[in-house]
């Protein structure tokens, strides 16, 4: 067997950390208990290791975009409940059944469509409470035929809940409050990551994270709640000094003021490393910052190393997590935190890391248990 060829690029998932998220979310969100979002393969960190963490520390709900994502995580956990957020079309009903995945149900059309096709599995139902961008609209929820309907989870999505005090987030929680009451669901659901922190009163059964298990803190009741879980690093490919006048990069975006140390990393916008980061983001090179100069190229980027002339070709450079939080990273970029993270690509040698074995909430720690390191590189 040959081995595949090394990856410049690294990304490291740190389970521990997800572990340790997912039991604050859970905390936060008690007594109402606490599913996944795992959609675009948990925020672009992979599925299979997130998700068995996941399920390890208690999680039952999981919450996909589409089918093909509840069939790949149906592989990885036969019990789960999968949730399928995108419906459920014409034509899709079979493979919803094969894989014992629930659609939400997002129009009165598609609530026919699963009654007609029996109706006595289990499928949940999206309220718009005021996104306007998937679910049943509040004029339509009272000509609803639920006859025979199996309706596990009532859910809304807030919009806003990441600009605290913002009016829309208490607006939607009182209509779902309303339009759901009536409803013969077994749960009702509401809030995403920020919407645990922002309307820790409109919880109702179950809260469904997605981005602050990965380490994303969107609302300022997060910070100091939550692990960074991924980290990204790329190699040095090459060192030198210019003199002062020269240009970095595409467009000779950026000059140097003085003579400059430079070290070109093998990433760039083909990597999830877009434009937004020229001549402003920053890399950490054997513990220090570095500024990006220049335009990021689709497979390049250049970092000013004047601070630190001894990096060498080979070396790694942090591009986040480690030095580097995910919102000051998004910050610099003009993107989000979600953006971020999901652009992370597939050149990345993903590395999972745990050393400590999953702990349900309810058992209690074992203090005697040998600690390992799983590295799993896909
Ligand atoms: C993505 C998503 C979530 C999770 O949102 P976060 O902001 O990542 O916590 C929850 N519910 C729905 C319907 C979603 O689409």
């Amino acid at each position: 067997m040959t081995m595949p060829p090394a990856s410049r690029l690294r990304l490291s998932v740190d389970l521990d950390a997800l572990g340790s998220n997912y039991r604050a979310l859970a905390r936060l969100a008690g007594p109402a208990a606490c599913a996944a979002a795992v959609k675009a393969e948990c925020y672009g960190l992979g599925l299979e290791q997130p998700a068995r963490r996941l399920w390890a520390e208690g999680c039952r709900d999981f919450f996909v975009a589409t089918l093909p994502e509840a069939a790949q995580l149906r592989a990885l956990l036969p019990e789960a409940r999968i949730h399928v957020l995108n419906g459920v079309l014409e034509g899709e009903v079979a493979a919803f059944r094969a894989l014992s995945a629930q659609p939400v149900l997002n129009t009165p059309e598609q609530v026919a469509l699963w009654r007609q096709a029996g109706g006595e599995r289990p499928a949940d139902l999206m309220l718009d409470t005021g996104m306007n961008r998937l679910g049943v609209r509040p004029e339509e929820v009272a000509g609803l035929d639920l006859s025979g309907l199996n309706l596990d989870i009532a859910l809304s999505h807030f919009a806003c809940a990441d600009e605290p005090g913002h009016p829309l987030t208490r607006r939607q929680a009182d209509r779902f409050a309303a339009l759901s009451a009536g409803l013969p669901a077994r749960r009702r659901s509401l809030a995403n990551s920020a919407g645990i922190v922002e309307a820790p009163a409109a919880l109702f059964d179950l809260a469904r994270p997605g981005i602050a298990l990965y380490g994303g803190v969107v609302h300022p009741a997060l910070e100091g709640v939550l692990r960074p879980v991924a980290k990204a690093e790329a190699q040095v490919i090459q060192v030198k000094t210019v003199p002062a006048g020269e240009t970095v990069g595409y467009n000779a975006t950026w000059a140097a003021a003085a003579p400059t140390r430079l070290a070109t990393l093998a990433i760039g916008y083909a990597d999830g490393y877009l434009r937004g980061f020229s001549s402003r983001g920053q890399v950490v090179v054997r513990g220090v910052r570095c500024p990006v100069v220049g335009r990021v190229s689709m497979d390049l980027v250049t970092a000013d190393i004047s601070a630190v002339p001894a990096v060498q070709p080979g070396d790694w450079a942090t591009l986040l997590g480690d030095g580097i939080p995910l919102a000051e990273a998004a910050l610099w970029s003009g993107l989000s935190q979600y953006e971020l993270l999901t652009l992370l690509g597939h050149r990345y040698e993903r590395h999972y890391c745990a050393e400590r074995p999953a702990v349900r909430e309810t058992e209690a720690p074992h203090p005697e248990a040998p600690e390992h390191e799983a590295r799993v590189t896909l």
